[in-house]
């Protein structure tokens, strides 16, 4: 059988023997030649070659730990991603394997368990590089809902009433604003002030950046 040679089986898109697609259960014998490849979005427009050896499933993820930067920032983008940062490894597995959840992370041991179908090892270690490179790896830019979700809590979003927050604002904010969103989990309330302004600007930025990839590819 192939193993990924200390590589994560979830970080390879295509293994060939010479030149024939396998997969990981193929036995190997003496004199075959074998190429491991990445995720490198170049493999994904040849449509004879299989895109990954990742099974399909719902993009939704977990973040372990140290992603808790990305896992907001994904939030943010409307992605449902599940993160505390007190994960333990083995309940991350648990969400992964029962939730069909992508594992973020940058943990190799991690994503070199046999029971994790499908992960991401997040190479970059900048904050918007980051979000760049999941949105790359699974072509989420057409698939955002900006500020659709709770960045605390990956709750939902719903609109509320003025009058149904108003106790909860500071003054100034009930003064001046009229559209209010609240968590459905957790009960935080969002509004278009200043912070919202400069995360909208941030997004369309990032999803600007994130359109001109897919269409490089
Ligand atoms: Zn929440």
């Amino acid at each position: 059988m192939i193993e990924a040679f200390g590589v994560p089986h979830t970080e390879v898109a295509m293994i060939l023997v010479d030149s024939q697609a396998v997969d990981f259960s193929h036995r190997l014998r003496e004199q075959e030649r074998v190429s491991v490849y990445p995720h490198f979005a170049a493999l994904a427009p040849d449509a004879a070659l299989p895109l990954s050896l990742q099974p399909p499933g719902p993009t939704v993820f977990v973040a372990d730990a140290h992603m808790g930067r990305l896992a907001r920032d994904l939030r943010m983008l409307g992605f449902d991603v599940l993160y505390r940062n007190d994960f333990a490894d083995e309940e991350i597995v648990r969400l992964a394997v029962q939730e069909e959840r992508i594992v973020l992370t940058r943990d190799r041991d991690l994503l070199m368990r046999k029971t994790i179908a499908r992960g991401c090892y997040v190479y970059p270690t900048a904050s918007d590089a980051q979000l760049l490179e999941v949105m790359r790896r699974y072509q989420l830019a057409g698939q955002a809902r900006p500020l659709s979700r709770c960045l605390d809590c990956n709750g939902l979003l719903e609109a509320v009433p003025k009058d149904a927050v108003e106790q909860q604002l500071p003054a100034h904010s009930a003064a001046c604003q009229n559209d209010f969103r609240r968590c459905n989990a957790c009960g935080h309330v969002y509004w278009n002030g200043s912070h919202a302004a400069r995360m909208r600007k941030r997004i369309a930025n990032l999803l600007e950046v994130a359109c001109a990839n897919m269409l490089a590819t």
